[in-house]
């Protein structure tokens, strides 16, 4: 485009301005001259309205350094999903965030052996955790649980049968199917039972010469009620050793011990002490940590699994093994956790405090408390509501919730008939200042 209009500054003159220079000095000279012309080209659409040259300089050298932002941005998750998958479910307990940032600029033992000085495991840091807090006899940690799941199906079952209830080839978000995972892994599924019924004769029947493993899936996300029949875990296990066949529990969410407010979840305990010989979870759901995929169980089937060639294409990596640590760590004592984990603390917080939090947030920008229902997300417990409240704005054509979505400070919040509700479950004490000053910067602009 050429600039036919002579007002406007060459980007030579921009780049010597303070904004243009900070720019260059972050991303390097063709970056900043390049937004420079960006920004030029914007405001040559716009038409020009300023007239003082040197505020024009000014102004376009500030737009290319406010359009130079990194896409990922932090957000306040006030919707009251606590596990919310979009807005990158569990936020770290500090304890993990130090250990992250301890080992994220430099080098760590990651795969050394600091006492004998030979190569070590990733894994040593988290497996003697996962067999403490689990009681299973090994562990290990991937990138995440879909990859748990094809891992281990791949290790013990390629080529040969797996055995599935109809009723949990759940879609687990986004289109990914259970079925479709599992037979990426090379075994052939046989599907038993009806889709709200299977028995353990259904599984009695299907198993063959030709079967690896008996499945069992948490239908996270969905909820079969009325006339329905799952096999326990228990009665699963008991079957796979009669008939020297292994059983994997993928549980999901990695809740660790059944928790009364979590009533229905399947936990991680429990499935191991159950007998399964594989249990699976995710580490950013219910556990609270980074996204991993854990296995945990049998030493011979884990070592399996640590040895087919697929674990190395879905190795956990060093920041993530460090917040894992740290989260694993805090699990130790559940009391503990309970206070220091985002999530547990998220969801267990007397609805006192949250509404205390509502009613300051709807003082300061003259919005109205109401009672709300939270809820854990993640697939895990879909019907569970935790009662919550939140700051109510009259919001008809979703103006509000646009401009606080674009904001320096970004506030995700959910709309319902025309009124945005921000949810104090979902936000810490110390984010009521940021919302507001949010609130208030959005209803200005
Ligand atoms: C969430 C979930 C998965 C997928 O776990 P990711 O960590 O997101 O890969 C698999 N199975 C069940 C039962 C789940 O709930």
């Amino acid at each position: 485009m050429t600039s036919e209009l002579g007002w406007l500054p060459s980007v030579d003159r921009v780049l010597r301005e303070p904004a243009a220079q900070l720019l260059a000095a972050r991303a390097g000279h063709d970056v900043a001259a390049a937004a420079i012309r960006r920004a030029l080209d914007a405001v040559r659409l716009d038409g020009g309205q300023e007239e003082d040259r040197d505020a024009l300089a000014r102004l376009i050298a500030q737009r290319g350094l406010a359009e130079d932002q990194p896409v990922l941005r932090p957000v306040l998750n006030a919707t009251g999903v606590i596990v919310h998958t979009n807005l990158g479910r569990a936020p770290l307990p500090v304890e993990a965030v130090d250990a992250v940032q301890r080992v994220a600029r430099g080098y760590a033992n990651l795969e050394l052996d600091l006492t004998t000085g030979q190569r070590g495991s990733r894994q040593d840091a988290l497996e003697p955790l996962l067999r403490e807090l689990t009681g299973a006899e090994a562990g290990i940690a991937v990138t995440n649980n879909a990859a748990a799941l094809v891992l281990s199906v791949a290790a013990l079952a390629a080529g040969r049968e797996v055995v599935v209830s109809r009723g949990q080839l759940v879609e687990i978000g986004d289109g990914f199917r259970i079925a479709e995972l599992v037979a990426t892994s090379g075994a052939r599924l046989v599907e038993v039972g009806s889709t709200n019924r299977t028995t353990l004769a259904d599984y009695e029947r299907a198993i063959g010469p030709e079967t690896a493993l008996l499945l069992r899936v948490h239908p996270s996300n969905f909820r079969v009620v009325g006339f329905t029949d799952e096999v326990a875990i228990v009665e699963l296990a008991a079957l796979g050793r009669d008939r020297g066949v292994a059983v994997l529990d993928d549980v999901g969410s990695g809740l660790l011990l059944p928790d009364q407010l979590f009533a229905g979840e399947p936990a991680v305990r429990p499935s191991v002490e159950a007998g399964a010989t594989i249990t699976c979870f995710s580490g950013d759901k219910l556990l609270g940590g980074p996204q991993a995929g854990l296995i945990v169980g049998r030493a011979a089937q884990v070592a399996a699994i640590r040895r087919h060639p697929l674990a190395r294409a879905v190795r956990i990596g060093k920041l993530a093994t460090a917040a894992l640590e740290a989260t694993l760590r805090l699990h130790r004592d559940p009391v503990h956790a309970r206070a220091s984990i985002p999530v547990l603390r998220m969801a267990h917080e007397p609805l006192a405090a949250v509404r205390d939090r509502a009613t300051r947030i709807a003082d300061a920008v003259g919005g109205t408390v109401v009672e709300t229902e939270a809820r854990i997300g993640g697939g895990a417990l879909p019907t569970l509501a935790i009662a919550s409240a939140a700051c109510a704005l009259v919001d008809p054509h979703g103006m509000l919730a646009a401009s606080l979505r674009s904001g320096a400070i970004v506030v995700v919040g959910r709309t319902k008939d025309g009124v945005l509700l921000l949810d104090a479950r979902t936000l810490d004490d110390a984010d009521v200042d940021l919302v507001v000053a949010a609130v208030l910067a959005a209803s200005a602009r």
